[in-house]
């Protein structure tokens, strides 16, 4: 099979944009302004290489979707850049149910791409369309904000560490756990019902210390005030296996600071706790108020984490390619 016939066979799907796969370039109609974001997927970086070749598929745009979630933007279009070792037809069959299956969830049209030979790598870019004035921007998060939670964090970490064979889990919480690492669900919907309620929002990709730091210090930098953001670390809800893990001795910092969970964390005026406790219960989704963003003098730190009334410190959180 040549380079041609893989992308007409595993990559052409039918197409609302003016113009899709096929041509030098697509062309798409935006209504609105445009989000753009990239994400590259190295194998045995990003994903275990015994990833299955679904999950792959599904993640690499997941991880895309959830960006999306993360600025307020509805998703629409698509392109995929694939790096193969070897063109293998179960894999790509299964890497692309894996793609497309999300994409028709989402209603996302891909519309292009490139395709080589080289070691596995995966890079999605993906563009969403939202009024600028809706962008949930990771700046603009405001003093005596609550932050929010969606879902429990911790989970794909478990799957992370259990396939590595450093933790063991319950078959059951196995499962559950490698299900989240595999196959992340990006917040579209809590965030499509945000955009009028939060101030700010991210995607708890990093680990949610390092997450949270990252809003606390642009929105800190936007607004020239120094900004704390105060976690009740019992607010924060934890998968089961996690908080025997906090029994046995793993420090709570560790287990704030698993990522890909893809969770939405959001800040928001507290005269939204009616709205978006009527939110959760609409969507049948789990929302937690994890802590406050307050304006603290200049040598406090901007994360302080407290658990039961006392300090835990939180020097070193999230994680970080080239540390
Ligand atoms: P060019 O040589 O102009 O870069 P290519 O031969 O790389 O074009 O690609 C041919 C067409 O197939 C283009 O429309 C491109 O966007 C699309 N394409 C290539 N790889 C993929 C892929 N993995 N997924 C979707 N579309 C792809
Ligand atoms: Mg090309």
């Amino acid at each position: 099979m040549n380079e041609f016939e893989l992308i007409r066979q595993y990559f052409s799907p039918k197409s609302k944009a003016v113009l899709g796969v096929g041509d030098d370039a697509a062309i798409i109609s935006p209504r609105h302004d445009l989000f753009i974001s990239k994400d590259l997927l190295i194998s045995g970086r990003h994903f275990p290489k015994n990833t299955p070749a679904q999950a792959i598929g599904h993640k690499a745009l997941a991880v895309n979707l959830s960006d999306m979630a993360a600025m307020g933007a509805r998703p629409r279009w698509a392109l995929l850049g694939l790096a193969l070792p070897e063109v293998r037809k179960p894999w790509l069959q299964e890497f692309s149910k894996g793609f497309f299956t999300l994409a028709e969830r989402f209603g996302v049209d891909l519309i292009g791409g490139d395709t080589t030979r080289g070691e596995l790598m995966i890079s999605v870019t993906i563009l969403g369309e939202a009024d600028k004035t809706q962008a949930l921007r990771r700046d603009a998060a405001q003093a005596g904000d609550d932050i929010w939670l969606s879902g429990e964090i911790g989970w794909a970490g478990l799957g992370l560490r259990a396939q590595f064979g450093e933790i063991s889990l319950s078959s059951h919480d196995a499962d559950r756990a490698i299900q989240a690492l595999n196959y992340p669900e990006p917040q579209i919907a809590l965030s499509q019902n945000i955009t009028h309620i939060a101030h700010a929002a991210i995607d708890v990709s990093d680990g949610l210390l390092a997450d949270i730091g990252h809003v606390v210090s642009a929105s800190a930098k936007a607004q020239h005030q120094h900004l704390q953001a105060h976690l009740q670390f019992e607010a924060i809800p934890l998968p089961n296996p996690l908080q025997h893990a906090l029994a046995i001795g793993v420090d709570a910092v560790s287990a704030l600071s698993f990522g890909d969970d893809y969770q939405l964390c959001f800040f928001a005026s507290p005269q939204q706790r009616n709205n978006i406790a009527a939110i959760a219960q609409t969507l049948n989704i789990r929302l937690s108020r994890i802590g406050q963003l307050r304006e603290v003098d200049s040598a406090a730190s901007p994360l302080l984490l407290t658990k039961n009334g006392v300090e835990i410190s939180t020097s070193c959180f999230g994680f970080d390619h080239f540390a």
